[in-house]
C-alpha cells in the first residue's frame, strides 16, 4: 500500500493520476465512472487534492476514501497545511486511516491572498512550510503514512511579485529538508521544458537521494487555452519549440491542438525515461478529471503502451480471484442515462428529465457499482465487469459506450461547461481563490472606496486595460469583444457584468471568434449574462422586467451571500447555451447552465469578495465597501432563449423604459 514499496517493487514503467473532487454530486458519480474506467491504465496510484485551508475537506475525504475502499488502488490524499488548525489536519489524518488510505502527499498550500499568513501563524500554528508536516505526520503517526512532497523543476514562484526570480537552486535546500524530515517520495510540479526537469533531476540525485521516487507531473494539453493557462498558474514556461506547434490557424480546434498534445507528451516522456536511463519510471498525469487524452497518450508512448499490450490474458478476471458479487439486486440505471449527450435540440425536454433523476439517485448510483469481493470493496461498472485492457483502447479512440463516456465532455469551455461532468470546475483544484499575489492584486485593482471604483474595475476588463477581475484571469474571449460596448453600459449602470456571451447561429466551427471543437461542425449559442447587482436594483427594476417577458424568453437564477435562491424555471432546471453540431457525430454541449452549478458558483463568487476584503485592514474605506457588496449584492445569471434575436438580450437590459 506504501507508494515507496510499490515504487520499488514495479520495474517496467507506469503511471499515476491525480483527480480533483468535482463540485456537484453528479459531478462525483461521473467521476468514480471515468477513476474506474482509467484503473485499466493500471496505475500505481492515484492521489485526491485538497482546497488549501480545508476548503473541499469533505469533499476531498468522502471521494479519497471511496476510490481507496473501491478502486483497489492505493489512493493518496493531498493535505496542505496554511491556514489550517491542527485540529482540522488531526481529523483528516485519522480518516484517512480508518479509510485505509496510507499515502499523504505533505503540502503547504498557499493562503488566502487577504491573510498575513506567515506573520500571524509563527508563534501559534506548527505549520509554516510543509516541511513542518512532514514532521508531524512522521512523529505523530510512525510508519503509518507514506509522506511524499511536491518540488518545483523551474523553481517555487514564491516572491517573485517582490522580484525574485523563480530559483530550483533555492528550493533545493528545503527539498532536502522535507526528504530529511521523512519523506518518503517527491511529485513535481507540472512542466513542459524537458531540459530544466532533466537539470533538476541531475540535481536532486546529487544532492538529495540517488534512489527516493521521484515523479515528473505532467499535464495533458485538452485545450490551447487551458493550456496556457495551466502553464501561466504553475509558472512553468512553454519552450519555443514547443509552443511553434500551435500556429494561430489550429488554435480554436480542439481536436488538431489535443492530438499535437497527445504528441508532444509522449516524446516529453520518452525523453526523460531515454535520458534518465529508466531512473524516471513513474509519470503523474494532472488529469484535470479527463480520461482520453492520457489513455492515448500511454496507447501510442512506446514508453507505456506495454500497460496496454501485457496481460492481455487477464481480461475479463477478477485480479483478486474472489467472487463477484453485487451489494444489492436493485436494477442499475443505465449509465446512458446520466452522461448521454443530447442527438438533437427538441431532445433536451427528455433528456433532462433523465439527468433530473439521475441527479437524485446518483449516490446510490455509486453504492450500487461497488461490489464485494473477498478482499473487500471494490468500484464496479454496470455489467458486474472490472474494466479490461480492451476498454483503454475504447476510451483512447473514443469508440464504443466507454469512448463515449470517456469523451462526452472533452471540449471544456472554462468554468461554464456541464456541472454534471467530473472535470467542471477550477483549473487546478485547489478551491475558489483569487489567483494573484497580493501585491498584484493592490497593483491590478488598488485600493476601491466606493462603487464607482468598482465599476471603473470591471469596465477597465472589459476594455482590455487590465488583464484580470478578482473571479477571472482569463482575459476576455475573442467573442466578447461583439458584445464589449453592451457589457460596458452595463457596468456604468451598476450591473457588475462577471461573464456573459453573444448568441450565434449555425457558425462554423472553424471561425476565428466563435470556433472550437472538431472541424466542419456547425456552432450555436443562446446569449448569456451573468452579473452582480443591487439587491434592490434587482427586486425594483430587473427581476420585474424579466417576469414580464417570462421564462420562454429569459430563464434566470438569482441569489446573494446568504444562500438565497430564485429562479423563473422549475426546480432542478438547466439550459445548453452553447452545442455544436459535427460530421458524424452526436450533438456536442459544452456549456450548460443549470441550477445546481449556479448554487456552487453563487457561494464561490461571494466568497472572492471577501477574499479580496480582507485585504484591507478592517473598517478601512476598502474593507466596508467590499463587505457591504457581499451583503448587499445578488449574483443574477440570465439566458436569452431566442438565440435567432442575436441583440434582444442587450436591448431588453439596456432600455429604460
Ligand atoms: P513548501 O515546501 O513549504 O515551500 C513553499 C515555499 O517556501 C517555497 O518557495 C520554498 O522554497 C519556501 N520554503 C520552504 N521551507 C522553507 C523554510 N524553512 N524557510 C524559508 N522558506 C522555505 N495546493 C493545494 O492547495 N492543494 C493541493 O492539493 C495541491 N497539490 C499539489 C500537488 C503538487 C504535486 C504540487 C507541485 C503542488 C500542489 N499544490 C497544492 C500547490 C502547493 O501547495 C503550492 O505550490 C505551495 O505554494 C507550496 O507548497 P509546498 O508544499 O511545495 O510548500
Amino acid at each position: 500500500m506504501s507508494i515507496r514499496d510499490l515504487y520499488h517493487a514495479r520495474a517496467s514503467p507506469f503511471i499515476s493520476l491525480e483527480f480533483f473532487p468535482p463540485k456537484t454530486e453528479l459531478g462525483t458519480s461521473n467521476l468514480m465512472e471515468r477513476m474506474h474506467r482509467m484503473t485499466a491504465l493500471d496505475p500505481l496510484f492515484i492521489t485526491v487534492t485538497w482546497g488549501a485551508g480545508g476548503t473541499t475537506a469533505e469533499k476531498t475525504l468522502a471521494l479519497a476514501s471511496l476510490a481507496q475502499q473501491t478502486l483497489n488502488i492505493p489512493v493518496c490524499m493531498h493535505l496542505t497545511c496554511t491556514n489550517t488548525d491542527k485540529s482540522i489536519i488531526d481529523d483528516a489524518l485519522d480518516r484517512c486511516h480508518n479509510a485505509g488510505i496510507r499515502n499523504i502527499l505533505a503540502l503547504r498550500g498557499d493562503p488566502p491572498i487577504g491573510e498575513d499568513w506567515l506573520d500571524s501563524q509563527s508563534n501559534d500554528s506548527p505549520f509554516k512550510y510543509a516541511v513542518d508536516l512532514v514532521r508531524y505526520i512522521k512523529q505523530s503517526y510512525g510508519d503509518t503514512f507514506c509522506v511524499g512532497v511536491a518540488a518545483y523543476p523551474e523553481g517555487h514562484c514564491e516572491g517573485e511579485a517582490e522580484g525574485h526570480e523563480q530559483d530550483p537552486l533555492k528550493d533545493l535546500v528545503y527539498l532536502k529538508e522535507k526528504v530529511d524530515a521523512g519523506a518518503d517520495f517527491v511529485i513535481t510540479q507540472l512542466f513542459y521544458d524537458v531540459e530544466k526537469f532533466l537539470a533538476f533531476e541531475t540535481l536532486f540525485r546529487e544532492q538529495i537521494s540517488q534512489d527516493l521516487p521521484l515523479f515528473p507531473g505532467l499535464m495533458p494539453i485538452n485545450s490551447y487555452l487551458l493550456f496556457h493557462r495551466a502553464a501561466k498558474l504553475s509558472h512553468a514556461s512553454i519552450p519555443p519549440t514547443i509552443l511553434s506547434r500551435f500556429p494561430p490557424e489550429i488554435q480554436s480546434d480542439d481536436n488538431t491542438v489535443k492530438s499535437i498534445g497527445v504528441d508532444i507528451l509522449i516524446e516529453l516522456i520518452q525523453e526523460i525515461y531515454q535520458r534518465t536511463s529508466g531512473r524516471i519510471k513513474g509519470f503523474h498525469f494532472y488529469t484535470l478529471n479527463l480520461e482520453k487524452a492520457i489513455a492515448q497518450i500511454v496507447s501510442q508512448s512506446s514508453v507505456l503502451s506495454h500497460i496496454v499490450n501485457e496481460s492481455s490474458e487477464e481480461e475479463g478476471e477478477d485480479e483478486t480471484g474472489g467472487e463477484i458479487r453485487s451489494i444489492e439486486n436493485i436494477p442499475i440505471e443505465d449509465a446512458d442515462g446520466d452522461i448521454v449527450l443530447d442527438d438533437s435540440n427538441e431532445d433536451t425536454v427528455a433528456n433532462r428529465k433523465r439527468r433530473r433523476h439521475s441527479s437524485l439517485d446518483s449516490a446510490k448510483l455509486i453504492f450500487n457499482r461497488a461490489i464485494v469481493t473477498e478482499k473487500g470493496l471494490r468500484y464496479n461498472n454496470e455489467n458486474g465487469s472490472m474494466p479490461s485492457k480492451k476498454a483503454l483502447i475504447s476510451i483512447s479512440k473514443g469508440h464504443g459506450t466507454l469512448g463515449r463516456d470517456a469523451t462526452w465532455d472533452e471540449f471544456p469551455n472554462g468554468r461554464f461547461g456541464d456541472s454534471r461532468s467530473p472535470a467542471y470546475g477550477e483549473i487546478d483544484g485547489y478551491g475558489p481563490s483569487i489567483k494573484v499575489s497580493k501585491n498584484r492584486a493592490l497593483e491590478l485593482w488598488g485600493t476601491p472606496k466606493t462603487i464607482g471604483d468598482l465599476k471603473d474595475i470591471f469596465i477597465k476588463y472589459l476594455e482590455g486595460s487590465t488583464d484580470a477581475i478578482p473571479w477571472s484571469d482569463l482575459g476576455l474571449s475573442a467573442e466578447t469583444a461583439l458584445i464589449q460596448e453592451e457589457l460596458i453600459q452595463l457596468n456604468y449602470r451598476g450591473y457588475l457584468t462577471l461573464a456573459s456571451q453573444p448568441a450565434t447561429n449555425a457558425t462554423l466551427s472553424s471561425d476565428k471568434i466563435f470556433g472550437w471543437g472538431p472541424a466542419k461542425g456547425r456552432l450555436y449559442q443562446k446569449a448569456f449574462v451573468e452579473m452582480f447587482i443591487h439587491r434592490q436594483q434587482w427586486e425594483t427594476t430587473l427581476k420585474p422586467k424579466l417576469d414580464h417577458y417570462g421564462r420562454r424568453k429569459f430563464s434566470y437564477y438569482a441569489g446573494d451571500s446568504s444562500g438565497s435562491f430564485e429562479t423563473n424555471l422549475d426546480p432542478h432546471s438547466s439550459s445548453v447555451v452553447t452545442w455544436g453540431v459535427f460530421p458524424n457525430s452526436p450533438v456536442k454541449q459544452t456549456t450548460i447552465i443549470e441550477e445546481e452549478s449556479f448554487k456552487a458558483w453563487r457561494d464561490e463568487a461571494f466568497s472572492i469578495w471577501s477574499e479580496w476584503g480582507k485585504l484591507f485592514p478592517r473598517n478601512t474605506p476598502a474593507n466596508i465597501l467590499l463587505r457591504q457588496v457581499h451583503r448587499d449584492y445578488c449574483l443574477v445569471s440570465i439566458v436569452h432563449h431566442d438565440f435567432k434575436e442575436t441583440d434582444e438580450l442587450w436591448e431588453m437590459l439596456l432600455d429604460q423604459a
